[in-house]
């Protein structure tokens, strides 16, 4: 009788998980209610633990084709941090409400990947990538001016930093031609850059991202890119949302004591690691770390051995 109770419980508990999941995968489609998606996407950003659970779920694994692309973040790595990421850490705000009343959307194709944590690789994507061809015209989001023009061939490829006038930061990635120069204004809605496949992407996308003072902010919490628009006039930012992962800030591994970025060169392996895993996280290639290092591409990598990276 007691068995028979416990089996039944077992039933109920199994069944009402299976509920939760299907009422979740109608949720993720439903558009209408901007306010709960954005509650939502906000709490996606607050609870790594929650986000690599729904990452592992078929529903999310089939929603979006994980476009391969470097998994590095100019913002904290790679040769051009100094120039990519000028923010000091210690002057950001608690909070800040963003004016995201005047937006463009910086092109109309679809997401083909989300921000998050990409379980392959084990680390966040940090902007959210959008179908486009090469040649299409990339939008400014907001208005503002250009901070930066660059490239990178192991990473964004052609790449483009806007400041804006409400204080947010958004990138543009894997660009085929830049439409704008270093320094000049841009209005809301101006095409900056064609669109294309460089730098380590395989196929043409746009790579955007949105940052307050160097915090990546998921652009889908501000955007809705199915409707074309914002959820709201307004984005809050909360810097203790971004506390609970360090990869959702800025590293500060970096950095040194005097907050200018002493460029690591060097590298001490750890488990698990593959030539192939700490080129990709350092911005380089298996070719050059061989290179550096004296070592073949099958050579056995020994844990807490230290090698250049750079
Ligand atoms: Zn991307």
């Amino acid at each position: 009788m007691n068995f028979l109770k416990l089996i039944a419980i077992g039933i109920t508990a199994v069944s009402a998980i299976c509920t939760t999941q299907r009422a979740e995968s109608q949720n993720l489609q439903s558009v209408s209610d901007y306010n709960k998606t954005h509650a939502r996407l906000l709490a996606y950003q607050s609870k790594v633990q929650d986000q690599i659970k729904l990452t592992e779920t078929e529903i999310f694994a089939n929603q979006w084709i994980e476009e391969e692309e470097p998994e590095m973040d100019i913002y904290t790595e790679g040769w051009d941090s100094k120039l990519v990421n000028p923010y000091n850490p210690a002057n950001v705000p608690d909070t800040k409400v963003i004016d995201v009343s005047k937006f463009h959307i910086p092109c109309p194709g679809r997401v083909t990947s989300p921000y998050g944590y990409r379980p392959r690789f084990r680390r966040m994507h940090k902007g959210i990538d959008l179908k486009l061809q090469t040649g299409d015209t990339v939008y400014a989001a907001f208005s503002g001016r250009v901070r930066l023009t660059n490239y990178e061939r192991r990473g964004y490829g052609y790449y483009i930093i806007l400041r804006h006038e409400n204080e947010l930061e958004t990138v543009y990635g894997h660009l085929s031609k830049f439409l704008v120069e270093d320094g000049q204004d841009v209005k809301v809605g101006q095409p900056i850059a064609l669109g294309g496949n460089t730098g380590r992407s395989f196929g043409a996308h746009l790579h955007f991202e949105t940052r307050y003072m160097g915090y990546a902010i998921n652009p889908a919490a501000i955007f809705d890119f199915e409707n074309k628009t914002t959820h709201t006039d307004t984005y809050t930012f909360d810097k203790r949302t971004f506390k609970k992962s360090r990869d959702y800030s800025p590293s500060s591994r970096y950095k040194s004591s005097k907050g200018k970025y002493s460029g690591k060169s060097t590298y001490r392996i750890r488990k698990g690691d593959s030539l192939g895993k700490i080129a990709a996280r350092h911005g380089t290639t298996v070719n050059r770390l061989c290179r550096l290092n004296g070592l073949k591409k099958t050579s056995t990598l020994k844990v807490g051995k230290v090698i250049r990276i750079r």
